[in-house]
């Protein structure tokens, strides 16, 4: 029908399609071979072989081994994991986390755990300076490796010498960049990594902790044997298999996806800037996630353009929101020190694998009719 184009969803940070090959691999799973993978009789067999192999598969995409992953419900899960099961003094973290971290945080906080903020630098990342100025023994710190409303991505492996220089266990928040970009949990020196199967095409509600061998957590959930003891309750195994399914197929084609999402976010950005010569683009401009972009236009209210947007049929995000509830200014830009007006003007649009090339030429040509419409008024 004439003027009906389809659906543009480029808020591929906060959640992802489920790639086709992982529901292939779900499938049987969901239907006939629904044995409990702790079974003994020979009908669990299939289960329990998923088990180990999705857990061989994304020990091999992150550079560990089966036994250091742990399945958990995703992301949000993972990060409660690691901060709240350490036997530590003090929680040393950044301030653009997502809550994940700070929540569980606030609550650690409220039983006498001391938690400290690290400032971050005006593109969103942790110099390795400040942490070590802050970090001290006995401490456990928390950073993330990809931020989720401003792309930017930290250099891990240095903030991770300053941590071992203190001998104190490093966690890192993955979870927005686990199959978008190179991870190796050992070149990286990282004690813990939490990451999420829907942000990489895989199935919402499955994640993993990643816990190096030799790491003492204590146990987040109690019951039966599952996950070597540490995390109990019937493993998701369907939901298990897609997860592994989905992060080997974007790993293998990490190049090629990364590559495709660099041009459309440099088309993106020229057409923009070309129009709108004033807009700023946040985070980091060398060390950033594929495809991910925070837009401020001032004087222009980044709400207003979300929900028209929205009716034109694209899906991007506010970067004022928190969340969908909350249209407070977001911690993340308060913390990079944007001005309330460019905070006001902020939408991150993310792009994933399955955009095509030409989206970012229509977003952009939307976004600029969008912003010609609100500056008449
Ligand atoms: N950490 C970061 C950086 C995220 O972006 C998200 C989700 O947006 C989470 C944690 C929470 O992950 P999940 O949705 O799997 O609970």
């Amino acid at each position: 029908m004439k003027g009906i184009r389809e659906y543009i969803y480029a808020d591929n940070a906060a959640t992802t399609k489920l790639d086709p090959i992982a529901l292939e691999a779900m499938l049987p799973f969901l239907k006939d071979d629904f044995g409990n993978p702790s079974g003994l009789y020979s009908f669990s067999r299939s289960a329990k072989k998923a088990l180990q192999d999705a857990r061989e598969i994304i020990a091999e995409c992150i550079g560990a081994t089966s036994e250091e992953i742990f399945f958990t419900s995703g992301g949000t899960e993972s990060d409660n994991w690691a901060l709240k099961a350490v036997q530590g003094e003090r929680i040393v973290t950044s301030s653009v986390e997502h809550h994940a971290i700070l929540n569980s945080c606030n609550t650690l906080k409220k039983s006498g755990m001391k938690i400290e903020l690290l400032p971050v630098n005006i593109c969103g990342t942790v110099a390795p300076d400040t942490l070590a100025e802050f970090v001290k023994s006995g401490d456990l710190v928390s950073i993330m490796l990809a931020n989720n409303e401003i792309g930017s991505v930290n250099d891990i492996l240095a903030l991770t010498s300053v941590a071992k220089g203190c001998g104190v266990l490093f966690h890192t928040d993955a979870v927005q960049a686990v199959g978008h970009i190179p991870i190796d949990v050992r070149k990286l020196g990282v004690d813990m990594l939490s990451a999420s199967a829907h942000k990489f095409n895989g199935p919402k509600g499955v994640g993993i902790l990643f816990i190096r061998k030799g790491v003492q957590l204590g146990n987040f959930i109690d019951g039966g044997q599952q996950e070597f003891g540490h995390r109990a309750g019937t493993e998701n195994v369907a939901s298990i298999v897609g997860m592994a399914t989905s992060l080997r197929h974007n790993c293998l084609n990490m190049a090629s996806n990364t590559k495709k999402l660099s041009k459309m976010v440099r088309d993106f950005h020229d057409t923009i800037i070309g129009t709108i010569s004033h807009a700023v683009f946040n985070g980091d401009p060398m060390n950033h996630l594929p495809g991910h972009i925070s837009l401020s236009i001032p004087g222009v209210s980044g709400e207003s353009m979300f929900h028209l947007l929205d009716l034109r049929g694209i899906a991007v995000s506010t970067g004022t929101a928190c969340n969908s509830l909350s249209l407070e200014i977001s911690h993340v830009l308060k913390a990079i020190e944007l001005s309330p007006e460019l905070s006001m003007g902020t939408i991150r649009i993310s792009f994933g694998v399955n955009n095509s090339e030409g989206d970012a030429l229509a977003v952009a040509g939307e976004i600029i009719s969008i912003y010609r419409k609100l500056r008449e008024k």
